[in-house]
């Protein structure tokens, strides 16, 4: 884990030095790459999560949930009370194995659902296969996510742009859809959207494009759901460290500086996007209906 203060998350700190300012090297893996080898290793909240109830046996869908946000909020949400189901592709078992022991260590159930957003037979059975094992669901988090910098519209073939609209976006309908065959009123259904939507670098046209059209999707969906007491929300991270970004996300003579731009002028690390979804998934924001909520350093955001 990279340097990090280990108090948990809701001991007042000073956010500028609250997590180390790193400096990664240049690195790559294939995507969708691998927490364990990252250099430095992210913190997803492991020693520092402490919960509080929030959750208390509520049933949490997560995709993307072996590595990064995805796997603080899995980690959160289990010490908050939740069991969850997690979602990743089969090149991640071991991240997902590494998460899921932590879901036990909370005392909470961990079902693992291993498989491709883009095999349309996965992606259609995911939703009833974790309410199965769950027995119900009340939480769906759309997290995983397809970035693969390119520099020039040339060189971006149509086979990238429509794998990653099929993962980022396209999927969201299909699995917000068979969720609400179980969501109760009271479930919340909370989609991962980047500083992209409104800062869209030169180089992820076709992930700035998904992500402007998950903020659209949450808040549509938002307004069609609310009379059945179903909440609809969306969390955009800034520059946070995670496989994404050393799977192709940025160009790798990027790392180095990854988040220094921002005005805290460090990346973010996983651990600090948890907090953000558990807010969104418990009654503490019962009145906080298709919002957008920025983690991002202080990129200013609409
Ligand atoms: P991550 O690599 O840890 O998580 C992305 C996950 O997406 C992977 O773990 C993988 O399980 C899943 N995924 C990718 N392709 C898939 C496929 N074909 N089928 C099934 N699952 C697939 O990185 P992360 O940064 O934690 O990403 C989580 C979300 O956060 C993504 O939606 C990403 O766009 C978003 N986000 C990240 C950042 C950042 O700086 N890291 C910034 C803004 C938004
Ligand atoms: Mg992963």
């Amino acid at each position: 884990m990279s340097e990090t203060n280990d108090s948990d998350q809701t001991t007042v700190q000073n956010p500028v030095d609250q997590h180390e300012s790193i400096s990664p090297p240049e690195q790559h893996q294939d995507p969708p790459g691998l927490d364990s080898e990252m250099t430095p290793t992210a913190d997803l909240g492991e020693e520092s999560y402490t919960g509080a109830d929030r959750l208390a046996g509520r049933r949490a869908l997560i995709t993307g949930a072996d590595s990064g946000i995805g796997a603080a909020v899995a980690i959160a949400f289990a010490r908050e009370g939740a069991d969850v189901a997690l979602a990743y592709t089969p090149a991640e078992q071991s991240d997902a194995e590494r998460i899921a022991g932590l879901v036990r260590d909370a005392g909470r159930t961990a079902v693992l659902l291993p498989g491709d957003l883009l095999d349309r037979d996965y992606r259609n059975g995911l939703v009833d296969r974790a309410a199965t094992e769950l027995g119900g669901l009340d939480i769906l988090v759309n997290n995983a996510g397809k970035q693969v910098a390119v520099e020039t519209l040339e060189e971006l073939t149509d086979e990238q742009v429509e794998q990653t609209f099929d993962i980022n976006i396209v999927a969201m309908y299909a699995l917000s859809r068979a969720a609400l065959k179980h969501l109760p009123a009271g479930g919340a259904i909370i989609n991962t959207t980047s500083i992209q939507a409104y800062e869209p670098s030169p180089t992820l046209l076709d992930y700035a494009a998904t992500k402007a059209a998950i903020n659209a999707f949450t808040k549509g969906l938002a307004q069609q759901l609310a009379e059945r007491g179903i909440r609809v929300n969306a969390v955009a991270p800034g520059p946070i460290w995670t496989p994404l970004q050393v799977s192709g996300g940025q160009p790798k003579e990027a790392l180095p500086e990854f988040g220094k731009s921002t005005p805290l002028g460090r990346a973010g690390q996983p651990a600090e996007l948890a907090p953000a979804y558990v807010f969104l998934a418990s009654a503490e924001s019962s009145y906080v209906l298709g919002e957008t909520l920025n983690v991002n350093g202080g990129m200013p955001a609409p």
